[in-house]
């Protein structure tokens, strides 16, 4: 996944855990894999506090919807689904509705004038928090940045599956001119190695066989002497973890190092989610993303001479302000000879409080989407050329879940992240097993257990 995901997400934790909940907490979580680590943290901290899980918000006392601001359209969603929530609370009953994540700091206490009836709002170093919060009457904010919060010592909630998010640093120090991360979300800070190895263990222990370890600029971990790398590497040794996984690396924090410990770790999946965001060094530098397109050809093919199995995706915003015909040809043309597996597109959508925000958009909707239109068909015809030349090969599915389309299926990941579906012979969700590929899609591999 992109970092970049509007979509809203199952509400996580495990409804129910406890038969007689004191308290019932309904919680919706929108946007990244950062959110959806968050939204266990949430549910960690106000466990503490008596608060169970509930799958309704009909059933709750409080309502919290974990939220995204990286784009317009998914804080207009929230608000949207937030004040529906408002109307629908049954007369009598002081069920109290508020917004946490990124939105909610973006917003801080305006969105209390502006939605009658949301009772508080937390940002993301409000978390520890949150219990106390709730016990005030009155609608309350709390979004005080903390450059040393890292919740190392509350026990993330972790919902069913056989993957688990592992949030290994927080924040970001790039300033990007196009993103709101680092005003919602502080500065880096990273969490000790040794309590997330502890974690790790503990998601072992709980059955998970995947870990994603999550960072807004995840290659950018310190913490004393330990880097990315070095982690990586001590998360390699604890016994039981299949799979880690890691999102999202920054190109210009790739280390030699970090390249090394890819090549000769296998349980390090050969998958890499590397954001690109433009193909056009005029482009690049507008953004100050940090390195150029000549940096990040070379960067993939040290990536793919080091673990010539990697698949690799990226992000692309298409209309950032001042982005000629030139440019987008430049991106178009770019991200054909990176030959990306899958990519994660989006139009540009102007953040107050960046520094973009000021600059004069200079494509107007319909010319941001016809480019987009563009990149995603370009896209979607280089997966699938890709993705066909592993028909008639055998693949490792970790799988899990019932494939949704096919009676008797199962549906899991392979180490490139490629989703396979397929026909089982003995498999069980949470197994590893090989697959024939028979069938190739731009987005699915279907095949037969061997
Ligand atoms: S690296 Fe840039 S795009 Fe990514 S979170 Fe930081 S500021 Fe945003």
């Amino acid at each position: 996944m992109s970092l970049l995901s509007g979509n809203p997400q199952a509400s996580v934790g495990q409804p129910g855990q406890s038969a007689t909940p004191s308290k019932g907490l309904y919680l919706e979580s929108y946007g990244c894999q950062m959110n959806l680590a968050d939204s266990e943290i949430i549910l960690g901290s106000l466990a503490a506090h008596g608060y169970e899980p509930v799958e309704t918000a009909a059933q709750a006392d409080v309502v919290l919807l974990n939220t995204c601001a990286i784009r317009e359209h998914a804080e207009q969603r929230v608000a949207q689904r937030v004040r529906q929530l408002i109307a629908e609370r049954r007369d009598g009953r002081r069920m109290r509705i508020g917004l946490a994540g990124c939105m909610a700091q973006h917003h801080r206490e305006k969105l209390l004038d502006e939605i009658p009836g949301l009772d508080f709002v937390v940002g993301p170093d409000g978390y520890r928090r949150l219990g106390q919060l709730l016990e005030a009457g009155e609608a309350v904010a709390d979004v005080r940045l903390d450059q040393h919060e890292t919740y190392a010592d509350i026990a993330p909630r972790r919902g069913e599956g056989v993957r688990a998010w592992l949030t290994i640093m927080r924040g970001c120090n790039r300033l990007c001119t196009f993103c709101v991360v680092p005003f919602v979300r502080g500065r880096e800070r990273s969490l000790p190695p040794e309590v997330l190895i502890e974690d790790l263990e503990n998601i072992v222990a709980q059955g998970y066989k995947e870990v994603v370890m999550l960072g807004q600029t995840v290659n950018a971990y310190s913490y004393g002497d330990v880097d990315f790398a070095q982690l990586l590497e001590r998360a390699a040794e604890v016994d039981g973890i299949e799979r880690i996984r890691y999102t999202s690396p920054h190109p210009a924090d790739m280390s030699e190092r970090t390249i090394e410990t890819l090549a000769r770790t296998p349980k390090v999946s050969p998958y890499v989610h590397l954001p690109l965001q433009s193909g056009s060094d005029r482009m690049l530098s507008a953004m100050e993303r940090g390195h150029d397109v000549d940096q990040y050809r070379r960067l993939l093919a040290k990536l793919r001479d080091a673990v010539p199995a990697i698949a690799v995706s990226t992000d692309i915003i298409v209309g950032y302000p001042g982005e000629t015909d030139e440019d987008f040809e430049a991106t178009s043309a770019f991200m054909e000879e990176m030959n990306f597996d899958h990519a994660f597109l989006f139009k540009y959508s102007a953040r107050e409080g960046t520094r973009a925000f000021k600059l004069e958009e200079t494509l107007s909707e319909d010319e941001k989407g016809a480019r987009l239109q563009r990149l995603i068909a370009e896209q979607e015809a280089r997966a699938a050329r890709i993705n066909q030349e592993l028909l008639g090969s055998v693949t490792e599915v970790l799988v899990e879940s019932k494939a949704k389309k096919q009676e008797g299926w199962l549906a899991g990941k392979n180490p490139q992240f490629k989703t396979v579906v397929f026909d089982p012979r003995t498999a069980a969700i949470g197994e590893l097993v090989k697959v024939r590929i028979e069938a190739a899609g731009s987005h699915t591999l279907r095949g037969r257990q061997v």
